[in-house]
């Protein structure tokens, strides 16, 4: 088997969040990009798990991207890191000269979104990502820290992603990065934290700024990172369970056209054809031609965290892209900006402001990584962890199933992920959505 056909098999999906299938996004870029970026800038404000894993796995980081840069045909390889990761940073250059490779680190600024990709590739090559393109229009392809780790796990030991590295943070008696089985219940994670420390709660997966509202019965996937409890009063928990028919009428009535959201916007600074304020003013009148620009969202919520008004613009960009998609309208913008807005090196926005403006500064700790997985009774494994189809089940209630088999597959030819089990036991359930499974 070839490195592209065990990645595949080993269902290997980017763990940065956005879940996209592995081999496509190399099998698509092979002999056809010259950088390959490592993307540790881990950006989101309180989440800190791809700095802790790269410090206790940095060789098997490092093997994997030479691996993955020589497979691609690159010239350079490149680790992007914020400057202020001090110890993860020391621990590298300890290591990198243990290695033939060159391998470079691009220190970041300490900026919320440099782990955007199209900020990232920005920031490390100079180049700008076309408005919806993808970083392999301009030569360069971006892997998060974990998804090279799950990388060395399936070339070096034939292992299938079946765990995933979660901080869990907030109102929680002891904050901790935890290695769970993917599909373990969000309740879980919290016990293992010594449970909640209030009764009215809300769960985020991600974090404050890009993250979603979850159930105690949802479950950690590939691409969860962070589990965030906050108080259900808090601000953030506003924002993003406000219902639409407010946040729509709020914008409606309040935005006073100030221009904030698009002066902020990091995909307006990157030069994108992008007036976030402008979409603001069209909701009211649903003039399809100019609020097909809602696509270039990237939806970081800066605009959120900056309107004066306390209006959601991101939301409101979310809901219009749904409205396009429903009238199958589709992306028009593809333009090549060749260079940034003159004051973008000046708005960069530090997530202190983001965590003091949001009222999370009492959560900002250092959640102690435990390595060792951790055991739990069920899982209930997603068939879609991954942009494209979903897996279908291999295996019916009854079977017996070990750590790592195949339970979920993609049918030949479509992009997608398959799924593995990730405890040995029983299948108790298959519905459309999930494969249950009891120890
Ligand atoms: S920042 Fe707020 S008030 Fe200003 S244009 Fe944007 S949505 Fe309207
Ligand atoms: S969420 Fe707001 S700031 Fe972020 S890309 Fe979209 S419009 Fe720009």
């Amino acid at each position: 088997m070839n490195i592209i056909q065990q990645i595949k098999t080993a269902g290997i999906v980017g763990a940065g969040g956005a879940g996209f299938p592995t081999y496509y996004k190399l099998e698509t870029a092979k002999q056809k990009v010259d950088t390959y970026i490592i993307n540790a800038a881990e950006c989101e404000p309180l989440i800190q798990v791809d700095k802790q894993i790269l410090k206790i796995y940095p060789q098997k980081i490092l093997a994997s991207c030479i691996e993955i840069g020589n497979l691609l045909g690159v010239k350079k390889i490149v680790i992007a890191i914020k400057e202020k990761y001090h110890d993860t940073i020391e621990i590298l250059q300890q290591v990198l000269p243990k290695f033939d490779h060159k391998i470079e680190i691009c220190y970041l600024e300490n900026f919320y979104p440099a782990g955007d990709e199209f900020s990232l590739v920005y920031e490390v090559t100079g180049r700008i990502v076309p408005e919806g393109g993808l970083p392999l229009e301009v030569g360069v392809v971006v892997n998060n820290v974990v998804t090279l780790l799950n990388i060395y796990n399936a070339l070096y030991e034939n292992l299938p992603v079946i765990t995933r590295a979660v901080s869990v943070i907030g109102e929680v008696y002891h904050p901790k990065t935890l290695v769970v089985p993917v599909g373990t219940q969000i309740k879980n994670l919290l016990e293992f934290c010594g449970g909640t420390k209030i009764s009215s709660y809300t769960v985020i997966d991600g974090g404050p700024m890009m993250g979603k509202i979850v159930s105690l019965d949802d479950v950690v996937t590939k691409r969860t990172s962070a589990i965030l409890v906050l108080p259900d009063e808090h601000p953030i928990v506003r924002m993003k369970s406000l219902p639409e028919k407010f946040f729509l009428y709020q914008t409606k009535s309040a935005c006073e056209q100030c221009r904030d959201c698009t002066e902020i916007c990091p995909r307006y600074l990157l030069g994108h054809d992008f007036e976030c304020h402008k979409i603001q003013r069209s909701v009211s009148y649903q003039t399809d031609e100019l609020l097909t620009e809602a696509y270039l969202c990237c939806e970081c919520g800066l605009c959120d965290w900056v309107c004066p008004m306390n209006l959601l613009p991101r939301r409101v960009n979310q809901k219009v892209k749904q409205m396009l998609i429903q009238k199958n309208i589709k992306n028009p913008h593809h333009r090549k900006p060749f260079k940034v807005r003159s004051l973008k090196e000046y708005r960069k926005v530090p997530p202190e402001r983001i965590i003091s403006r949001f009222e999370l500064q009492q959560y900002v700790s250092s959640a102690t990584l435990e390595p060792d997985t951790k055991e739990v009774p069920e899982v209930k494994i997603p068939l879609l962890q991954h942009i494209g189809v979903p897996a279908v089940p291999t295996i019916k209630v009854g079977d017996k199933v070990k750590k790592g088999d195949l339970i979920g597959d993609i049918p030949e030819g479509k992009l997608g992920s398959p799924v593995h089990s990730s405890i040995d036991g029983e299948v108790v359930q298959v519905t459309k959505e999930y494969i249950k499974i009891k120890r």
